[in-house]
């Protein structure tokens, strides 16, 4: 991860909470879209694990607090993640949609970006106290989509012949990945924890 990321759950709140009275810091979330389809395509999942502030504040803040259950596995299918994704991206397209034509359009499209910070956040703190932090991450729309766009890329390498099976590395696992079973993932989201830990150097990006 890089060094800003534990700072970068801040963000989040201001958009989230701030954006309420000041709908126009709902644009932010345009700078994230942008941020993650230029990144996606050569490092999957990059973005979640050193740029998402969301993802900041639940690995930083909430897990603080957080019972660190399982993570249900229908979380990470994608018949339950593509129907999450299209129907969230439907409905914004469709609420953007028929704002355009009216008055103060500025207003109102910042804060249709604003509420979905506010709700897909409140869903993320509450599954990260009560389940696990990253639990909204394993469907979130945006992590779907960067799976989807660079699954195969920038992968976790095992070394198998170095590696001694301690799951040091499966601990510490944010998205609790099967990393000594399956090594790369398309859903790792590149933070590198596994990579510290690891007493053996098994394994790298
Ligand atoms: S921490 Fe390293 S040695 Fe231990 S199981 Fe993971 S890859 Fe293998
Ligand atoms: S596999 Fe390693 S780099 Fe990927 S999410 Fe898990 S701990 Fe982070």
């Amino acid at each position: 991860m890089l060094k800003i990321t534990p700072y970068l759950g801040i963000l989040v709140l201001i958009v989230s909470i701030g954006g309420l009275w000041y709908p126009a810091l709902g644009y932010f979330m345009l700078l994230i879209f942008a941020a993650i389809f230029l990144s996606s395509p050569f490092r999957g999942r990059w973005f979640c694990g050193n740029l998402c502030p969301r993802g900041s504040l639940v690995d930083f803040g909430v897990s603080k607090i957080s019972k660190k259950r399982k993570i249900p596995d229908a979380f990470r299918s994608l018949w339950v993640r593509l129907p999450i994704f299209f129907l969230m991206m439907g409905f914004m397209g469709y609420r953007v949609a028929s704002t355009i034509v009216g008055l103060n359009t500025f207003e109102k499209i910042g804060m249709i970006f604003v509420m979905m910070c506010l709700v897909t956040t409140s869903i993320a703190v509450l599954l990260g106290t009560f389940l696990s932090p990253r639990a909204w991450c394993s469907f979130c729309p945006m992590g779907t989509a960067q799976r989807l766009i660079g699954g195969n890329k920038y992968q976790l390498k095992l070394e198998k012949d170095k590696c001694v099976n301690c799951k040091k590395c499966e601990k510490v696992c944010p998205m609790q990945l099967k990393i000594c079973q399956t090594g790369a993932n398309p859903d790792c989201i590149k933070c590198g924890r596994c990579v510290s830990i690891c007493p053996r150097d098994a394994l790298h990006f």
